[in-house]
């Protein structure tokens, strides 16, 4: 049965975290030190590992034998946290389970015992989505939690967490993974399963991924169950409904050279495609971005993570165009992808940013 690369590639020790090694080293010291503190906050855009990090490091404190600070996966404690019944690992998406009671309810059972382990640990995920009166309630406990609990506390929103919490939890911010991290994970992850991909499919997956395994890996799945033997980047394309690199760029260059009729025509051509004018509009701004970074960043190779071909694209199209030029494309088309929450269409706005980049231009 074909397993989906998010869950088969979950990783199940801290080496196998992807790109948040500040955060994953200081944990196996801990572990490795038995300083364990009661109670922890991971912040964090979607899909950075969160939610692994927890449940490894909640059965690493546990487990019998650790190696290198990661649960060594074979021991009788291991076996038993695996366990999706297993009752020392609790986790509750504060999401869905957000009232008081719930919060009462783990009030009255960290009394007891872990069964099997040393510690019960407690993930409460997206937990800004507790109520003012559920925080309270959680407060007392982390005021003073029991020796055998441990609380992991995870959300995509730090912002909406009292300070009261926050001050108590030692707290860990994960970061959105770079598309070179990403791609040489995909890269990894591809040659286990033997599944054969164009670099530059490759690279179009971990940019539409905007530095989330999770979506990445998601992303992949739907690629790899559509394509039939060697993914291409055309598959990659239909799928995301994406432009290729080609043609962004090339309205990109017709629009600095004031070209409007060459660029709006090349936009009813994607759009005549049946390519989803949002999409275009982001992957358009994209480019500018991409194309600033090749101007100006030493390193553009590494961080764009293109193929030699499309990079030599980039860069041959960069230099004919001023930076003042493009960050002023990058102004109007930012204010463009936020109000293209409102229009009623796409396709105008677009067409009117991309008049309005020909008009505001500054003369040379
Ligand atoms: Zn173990």
């Amino acid at each position: 049965m074909y397993q989906a690369l998010y869950r088969k590639y979950r990783p199940k020790t801290f080496d196998e975290v992807i790109g948040q090694e500040h955060i994953t080293t200081t944990l196996t010291h801990q572990i490795e030190s038995g300083n364990i503190s009661h109670a922890y906050l991971f912040t964090g855009s979607r899909g950075t590992g969160k939610t692994s990090t927890a449940k490894i490091f909640a059965k690493a404190i546990n487990c019998l034998n650790p190696i290198n600070g990661s649960p060594c996966g074979d021991c009788r404690v291991c076996k038993a946290l695996s366990q999706e019944n297993n009752l020392d690992i609790v986790e509750i998406d504060a999401a869905s389970n957000n009232r008081v009671d719930e919060v009462r309810d783990i009030r009255e059972k960290v009394k007891f015992l872990p069964v099997e382990a040393k510690y019960k640990v407690y993930i409460i995920d997206e937990v800004h989505m507790l109520t003012e009166s559920a925080f309270n309630a959680l407060l007392k406990t982390l005021e003073e939690p029991p020796s055998h609990i441990v609380f992991i506390l995870a959300t995509t929103d730090v912002q909406k967490l009292p300070t009261t919490i926050i001050s108590r939890c030692m707290r860990f911010d994960f970061h959105l993974l770079s598309d070179l991290t990403l791609k040489k994970h995909l890269k990894h992850i591809f040659s286990l399963e033997n599944i054969e991909c164009e670099d530059d499919a490759l690279t179009q997956i971990v940019k539409s991924a905007q530095g989330s395994v999770r979506d990445m890996l998601s992303i992949a799945d739907g690629i790899v169950a559509f394509s039939n033997g060697k993914i291409k980047s055309e598959d990659v394309s239909k799928i995301l409904g994406t432009t290729d690199y080609d043609t962004n760029l090339k309205i990109i260059e017709s629009i600095s050279e004031k070209n409007i009729g060459i660029a709006l025509s090349l936009l009813d051509g994607v759009e005549k495609s049946g390519k989803n004018m949002n999409v275009v509009a982001k992957d358009l701004t994209q480019c500018v971005r991409d194309l600033i970074v090749a101007k100006t960043c030493p390193d553009a190779k590494d961080m764009l993570s293109f193929t030699q071909e499309i990079f030599e694209k980039y860069t041959d199209v960069c230099s004919k165009i001023d930076l003042d030029k493009l960050l002023q494309f990058m102004k109007i088309f930012s204010s463009m992808i936020t109000e293209l929450k409102f229009a009623l269409s796409p396709k105008t706005l677009l067409e009117s940013a991309i008049i309005d980049c020909t008009l505001n231009e500054k003369k040379n």
